[in-house]
């Protein structure tokens, strides 16, 4: 056997030891799962039996509801000639093929929540009966209720937009202001921010506006929202947390006078938000500096807003202030917990560090210790960046940052004392690559395969300092944020391509060199431990995806053992009351909903969005006729503008025969205004027809009409 062969052998065997040792845990927290009462839930016979019986005693009502309005025909009758159209479809199938297209257009771009979700989870506060319009309409609410609103955050297509309200007696608190990112289904959209009428309504009311951490899902949206509440509403958070709010304000034109005020949660002050709500930050941990739990005192009791966290036995960052939490819970009973929902579905606990990442950053500038190394990471996970400065520093490496949002990160961390920089590592871009490659390590953003980002202009050769070479180390510090797995495996092969080599988390197999992530959420014990310790009243699930919510609270009740009715799984817009004897109930609704944004902070339409969708699935087809004004008569050979649809050099049978079609169609005179309208619509529909004949799809049909 030869070096090689040796080395591997050693490897493989390694793995396979420490896989053995791994079994007997994994053995034993199977057969921990085994012995939890699991209750009648997943009991013989499925869910609870009395729920399902009640469900199908309401269906009928529901069903004749549901029942679609009859079809109204538009039987306009449309001028001009009637010319019989050469095709073998009927006008029925066009139609329906239409109907289909425009449900799936619209399912595909208002995949937000509007109007009345359907929510029969049996934590929806109706005992699993849907909500309904006259529950709303009928719902008065108990004046001494203090009523939790959330705006955004909860069982949407993805995690962002977290934005809660509290109210009592009209004065109200709002709690976050994030963005979501908007996923391929939404055409030149980038991400969205909660809209909601009634908060601009109630905008007189509003008394403070706290934020958690500054991850994007909870602060995106200040640079929309934050400007209309001006320097009368003081704005709470840590001093990273208002230095990135601040950072993001300062990139608007006109900067808005804003009230800021820094808050150290390690000295547990109450602060007087208005007569009857304060609040107190509580230091937590999480994947980004100055992150907090925040915990509302009202007259019904304290309310706690977990934010985003996890647990970590051996911290780089100051150990989380459980201990103040503890405290609180037993002193004086948490209410209320709203706790997030991200890593719910991931089993057991987190089983490393942010050390161990560190080390492992370090074993891999040992391993390709002759080339350039370039780390990328989510730009806010500060802690991740002081780790790969300390590495580099031990190694006698320099460290440039790339990357516009991971230069901006730094410099905040900096100026809020978030990071330590050991001395002379950190030198600039177009410095470092003067120096010899073994000396070169370079932080860039990119992880998640975005096409813009630092990482995948690397690749391309579009960067203006580093184009990817054979010699380079590429590491991945992350973990795919669920559905940017296919863009990073583009980014993976174009780096591979080069001859690069190519280090990713969880991929241990590949290198033998992991850890090199630590997910900044909670796994599913920590979760159990976290509200057992904390014992609240009552219980409701926030930050997370429908079935997020609901496995949460399934944890909580089945696990923890909250009991039903004190738990509820609530969607934007609902109006939660924690009422004087600390009971919770929903009690109405307020309109939620979502406004777009491009790339360039411009607003979207969604007619716009519907109009992109169909258009990138049928294409668009454009007729202009030039028509006389006094005959009414083509003039010359009708225009015909195809995009997106069929490529008209290979379709000369097809046009001559709309061609001849609109010939025969412009034979009379068109005078009035309304004879031109009807002119259109007929056309409209007739060239819509002839296409579907021909092709199996409706583009958008756009007929033009000139006189002269
Ligand atoms: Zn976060
Ligand atoms: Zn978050």
């Amino acid at each position: 056997m030869n070096e090689k062969g040796k080395a591997e052998a050693e490897r493989r065997a390694k793995l396979l030891k420490m896989r053995a040792e791994r079994l007997p845990d994994i053995k034993k927290q199977f057969e921990e799962n085994q012995k939890r009462n699991f209750n009648a839930n997943f009991g013989p016979g499925g869910k609870d039996e009395k729920l399902v019986a009640k469900k199908k005693a309401a269906k009928p009502a529901a069903k004749k509801a549901a029942k679609p309005a009859k079809q109204q025909k538009a039987a306009k009758e449309a001028k001009g000639s009637d010319v019989k159209l050469l095709v073998n479809t009927r006008k029925g199938e066009m139609v329906h093929h239409q109907r289909m297209l425009s449900q799936d257009v619209n399912a595909q771009a208002t995949q937000h929540i509007i109007g009345i979700p359907v929510n029969k989870s049996r934590y929806n506060g109706f005992k699993g009966v849907q909500l309904t319009q006259t529950q709303i309409r009928t719902a008065r609410p108990d004046k001494d209720a203090v009523r939790i609103i959330p705006i955004g955050g909860l069982g949407e297509f993805g995690i962002g937009k977290n934005m809660t309200v509290i109210e009592y007696q009209g004065e109200m608190v709002l709690i976050d202001m994030g963005t979501l990112f908007a996923n391929a289904d939404y055409p030149g959209v980038n991400y969205m921010v909660p809209d909601s009428k009634w908060l601009d309504d109630n905008r007189d009311k509003v008394k403070a506006i706290l934020f958690t951490h500054a991850h994007l899902d909870h602060i995106g949206a200040c640079r929309h929202l934050l400007p209309f509440y001006g320097p009368t509403v003081p704005v709470y958070g840590t001093a990273f947390t208002i230095g990135m709010i601040k950072k993001q304000m300062s990139e608007l034109s006109e900067v808005p006078d804003m009230n800021y005020q820094i808050v150290n949660p390690l000295e547990h002050k109450e602060i007087k938000l208005s007569q009857h709500l304060s609040a107190e930050f509580i230091h937590t941990l999480h994947s980004i500096p100055g992150n907090t739990s925040i915990v509302i005192r009202t007259p019904n009791g304290p309310i706690l807003l977990s934010g985003d966290w996890r647990f970590e036995t051996n911290p780089m960052d100051t150990p989380a202030d459980y201990d103040r939490l503890r405290e609180i819970a037993d002193k004086e009973g948490f209410s209320l917990m709203l706790n997030e929902s991200t890593n719910i579905d991931v089993p057991g606990t987190h089983p490393h560090s942010e050390y161990d990442v560190g080390d492992n950053i370090g074993k891999v500038m040992d391993n390709y210790a002759t080339g350039r190394i370039i780390i990328s990471c989510f730009s806010s996970q500060v802690k991740r960046i002081e780790c790969v400065l300390r590495e580099a520093a031990e190694r006698g490496r320099k460290v440039a940052f790339a990357g516009f949002s991971m230069i901006n990160n730094v410099e905040v961390a900096l100026r809020a004392k978030s990071i330590k920089v050991p001395k002379d590592v950190i030198m600039k871009m177009e410095d470092i690559v003067k120096l010899p490659d073994d000396k070169v390590t370079i932080v860039c953003t990119g992880s998640q395969g975005e096409m813009n980002a630092v990482l995948n202009r690397m690749v391309t050769g579009a960067h203006r300092h580093i184009k990817v070479k054979a010699t380079d180390t590429i590491v991945f510090c992350s973990s795919p944020i669920p559905g940017n797995e296919p863009k990073i495996m583009g980014t993976v092969d174009g780096l591979l391509r080069e001859g690069a080599q190519v280090i990713q988390h969880n991929k241990t197999h590949l290198t033998n060199i992991g850890p090199l992530h630590l997910s900044g959420h909670a796994y599913y014990e920590d979760h159990v431990k976290f509200v057992t310790d904390l014992h609240p009243m009552n219980y409701m699930p926030y930050h997370g995806e429908f079935y997020m919510l609901e496995h949460n609270a399934e944890m909580a009740e089945n696990v923890v053992g909250i009991p039903r009715d004190r738990i509820i799984v609530a969607d934007d817009g609902d109006i939660v009351e924690l009422l004087p004897n600390k009971t919770i109930r929903k009690n109405g609704r307020i309109p939620v909903g979502n406004k777009l944004y491009d790339d360039a902070d411009q607003q979207v339409n969604e007619a716009v969005v519907k109009d992109r969708i169909h258009i990138s699935r049928e294409g668009i087809f454009v007729v202009i006729l030039t028509i006389s004004k006094k005959t009414g008569r083509l003039i010359k050979t009708p225009d015909i503008v195809s995009r997106a649809f069929i490529y008209l050099d290979n379709s000369e049978e097809l046009i001559g025969k709309i061609r001849h079609y609109l010939r025969a169609k412009t034979d009379h005179t068109v005078a009035s205004d309304d004879d031109v309208k009807a002119l259109k619509e007929s056309v409209k529909e007739d060239v819509t027809h002839i296409l579907y004949d021909a092709t199996g799809h409706t583009p958008i049909v756009i007929p033009v009409i000139n006189k002269v």
